[in-house]
């Protein structure tokens, strides 16, 4: 299987290249050259399969050359065999139609785990088979930071360095980052914002002097291997449901447009999609992008499901790429027109192309509690502010033929929002046993000045050079 860029110019790649790459050279992001199918009759076959296995097989055609299927299924067995339930990502009903898929059950109680605990592994598999050395720099606001060092910790060939505004983040969140010992993590709390601490990464990016002698690599979502790690619970979850023979459709707590666009992977692939609801808070650019075909930026509104609350949706420009048909010099020209005037109207085969299959519902803060109220007082689930949202969308959603299940994907565990949560139920859920000792656990991080020559400085200091 090989990988080109949205935009057209930047070479194809192999699995290995694309996950090592993340973004394309030409400022694009790579999807596959087309979309590899299974047969109704494959993808019955895979019903009742251990989650491993079933990830193994969706995600080896993706993975072609780069790895046997002998040693991916290892590698699936290690990823998920950390999650803290046997079904990995099990299915809980609240009424006659809805659903919730729940992703929340890895180490870091964050949906990003059951991507990132799988990259983890595939950069120490594609290094040490290179002998090579990667620098993963990242600034975080929260869980992207908490699951990627989690994923990452005590791996070899890779050193990780995660900035957080000093004082910024919350006690859990920051010690889900600084109780992790392992010698590659390293800490740096900056004084300053998070928008600082993104603009030095971005900063470092662009240094030619970090870059000519370092492997400087993201882990954020834009890199192609996490997105197909998500296609598989959209099958294990339509499996459950009766697929291939039913139809299911799914409601997605939006914010950089991968997990929902995982849904739309697997809709390629052959899995009967009724529907894919992308749900957003207040920060709606892609609900106004699909509902009307105007994308254009806003300025970000914080809520209390943070994870959202984004200006630009990264991953959308695969959707456009795709449902555009493939022109990557015409994508490439639209995306440098964005750039400039932050502003941009779909084309009409970018608008059929989504709305084929994507509709999308906006939350507000009272819709997102009344959402968490009715999952407690229906069924007696408790949900986060992210998953609420996405509750919230799959049941405003029309048209849905009555014997369709909806499924919405629970992104993050209650116990990480309690306020929120709180708020709206009454109920402060605990933190699961296998995090409880978070606030026993030692702590370590380094705080450094808002300044990038200090922050560069201290990574130059401690990070492995690249070979040759
Ligand atoms: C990252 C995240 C999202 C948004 O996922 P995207 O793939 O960026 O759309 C939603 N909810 C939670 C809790 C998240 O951490």
């Amino acid at each position: 299987m090989d990988y080109v860029s949205t935009r057209g110019s930047a070479p194809a790649l192999d699995f290995e290249g694309v996950t090592l790459a993340g973004l394309a050279s030409d400022g694009g992001l790579y999807v596959p050259r087309e979309w590899p199918r299974f047969t109704q009759d494959e993808i019955a076959a895979m019903a009742g399969l251990p989650y491993a296995e079933l990830a193994a097989k969706v995600m080896q055609p993706f993975v072609g050359d780069s790895i046997a299927p002998d040693r991916l299924l290892e590698l699936t067995r290690e990823a998920y065999g950390r999650f803290a339930h046997a079904a990995v990502t099990p299915l809980v009903q609240l009424d006659e139609r809805h659903w919730v898929l729940e992703l929340f059950h890895g180490p870091t109680l964050a949906f990003k785990d059951v991507a990132l605990q799988l990259l983890g592994l595939l950069f120490e598999e594609f290094l040490s088979k290179r002998d090579d050395h990667i620098t993963i720099v990242g600034a975080t606001s929260g869980d992207t930071g908490s699951a990627a060092i989690d994923a990452v910790a005590g791996r070899a060939k890779v050193d990780i360095f995660m900035l957080h505004p000093f004082g910024r983040v919350s006690d859990v969140q920051r010690r889900q980052m600084t109780t992790v010992l392992a010698p590659n993590v390293h800490n740096i709390a900056i004084d300053g914002s998070f928008d600082d601490a993104q603009a030095m990464v971005k900063r470092m990016f662009a240094d030619t002097a970090m870059t000519g002698r370092f492997a400087i690599s993201a882990v954020n979502s834009i890199n192609w291997a996490r997105l197909m790690a998500q296609v598989v619970y959209y099958f294990a979850s339509a499996l459950q449901l009766g697929a291939p023979c039913r139809k299911v459709a799914f409601s997605v707590p939006t914010g950089n447009f991968g997990d929902v666009f995982a849904g739309y992977v697997a809709a390629k692939m052959g899995l009967p999609v009724e529907r894919l609801i992308v749900a957003t808070n207040v920060n709606d650019i892609v609900a106004r992008a699909i509902a009307s075909g105007d994308y254009s930026c806003g300025t970000v509104v914080p809520t209390a499901a943070p994870s959202m609350d984004i200006q630009v949706s990264s991953n959308f420009e695969r959707l456009l790429f795709d449902a555009g048909g493939r022109d990557g010099a015409a994508l490439a020209a639209q995306m440098t027109g964005f750039e400039a005037s932050k502003a941009m109207q779909l084309t009409n085969a970018q608008r059929e192309g989504a709305a084929a299959l994507f509709t999308s519902a906006r939350a507000d803060a009272g819709d997102m509690s009344q959402a968490m109220r009715w999952a407690f007082e229906a069924a007696g689930q408790v949900l986060d502010p992210h998953t609420a949202i996405g509750l919230h969308a799959a049941r405003a959603a029309e048209g849905l033929p009555a014997d369709v299940p909806v499924v919405t994907l629970a992104t993050a565990h209650p116990a990480k929002f309690v306020d929120a949560v709180e708020r709206a139920t009454g109920v402060r859920p605990p933190l699961p046993a296998r995090v409880g000792d978070l606030f026993e656990r030692e702590e370590r991080f380094d705080h450094l000045p808002g300044d990038y020559d200090a922050v560069a400085a201290y990574i130059a200091e401690r990070a492995t050079p690249r070979n040759g």
